[in-house]
């Protein structure tokens, strides 16, 4: 979803870009319109010379946590957000994004039949609750690696924040890596944000562009940009 739908880095026939985002929705956060608005708003955010704290997670651990997840920021004069039209005006997105939370009771149902009432609670309550606070986690130390050469590569010059690469150097290393599918090489992404490979260094495991070479094989993905086919960013600093 954030791949495809969020950063148009890859082709793919309409069905599997509904299986993705539908899948994308389900981890509990908002729906397609309201993901997209927020992702892009933060992006910019992010990219402008002075950044709010709330954006650049910049408050300390707590504080962001209940920032991140708990509140919303109000802007007297918030920027527009106009999808792209394709977006705007598809039916599908329009229905999922009025019914995004009852799109659980999809997979409630499904679990319920599998396996009874345990299934739902571990299987929606527990995997939301795990899946919202992972992704607040994540984003959090993904903007707060200062100094830390292993995580920054790149530096946008321009930009007022940066994202750096997530490691846990734990004996499940890379388990960062295993658990978000690829997406904590943050420092990437914020280098390349049209790539649809996020691990660019031979350690840098990422099971979304495994998947996305798998489909590729099958003919279901192409036109796949990478850093080696985007263009030439200026304000792009090698470390
Ligand atoms: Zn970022
Ligand atoms: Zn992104």
């Amino acid at each position: 979803m954030h791949r495809r739908f969020i950063h148009n880095s890859y082709q793919c026939p309409l069905w599997l870009e509904y299986l993705f985002v539908w899948l994308g929705t389900l981890v509990g956060m908002a729906g397609p319109l309201g993901m997209m608005r927020t992702h892009d708003t933060r992006d910019w955010a992010q990219r402008q010379p002075l950044c709010h704290d709330y954006f650049a997670h910049r408050q300390s651990f707590w504080r962001d946590g209940w920032w991140q997840i708990h509140c919303e920021l109000a802007l007297d004069q918030p920027p527009e957000f106009q999808p792209e039209r394709r977006v705007a005006q598809s039916r599908f997105y329009q229905f999922i994004e009025a019914t995004w939370m009852a799109q659980q009771l999809i997979a409630a149902a499904l679990l319920y039949a599998i396996g009874g009432w345990n299934f739902v609670i571990w299987g929606v309550c527990a995997r939301v609750a795990v899946c919202v606070t992972g992704h607040w986690l994540i984003g959090h130390f993904a903007h707060r690696a200062h100094g830390n050469p292993i995580s920054q590569h790149w530096q946008v010059t321009d930009a007022g924040v940066q994202g750096y690469n997530v490691h846990f150097n734990g004996m499940l290393k890379p388990i960062t890596a295993w658990i978000t599918f690829g997406e904590c090489w943050h420092n990437n992404h914020h280098a390349y944000p049209g790539s649809a490979r996020l691990g660019l260094k031979k350690h840098e495991l990422d099971l979304g562009w495994w998947v996305l070479q798998t489909l590729h094989r099958f003919g279901w993905v192409w036109n796949i940009k990478t850093p080696t086919n985007l263009p030439i960013r200026a304000s792009l600093v090698q470390l």
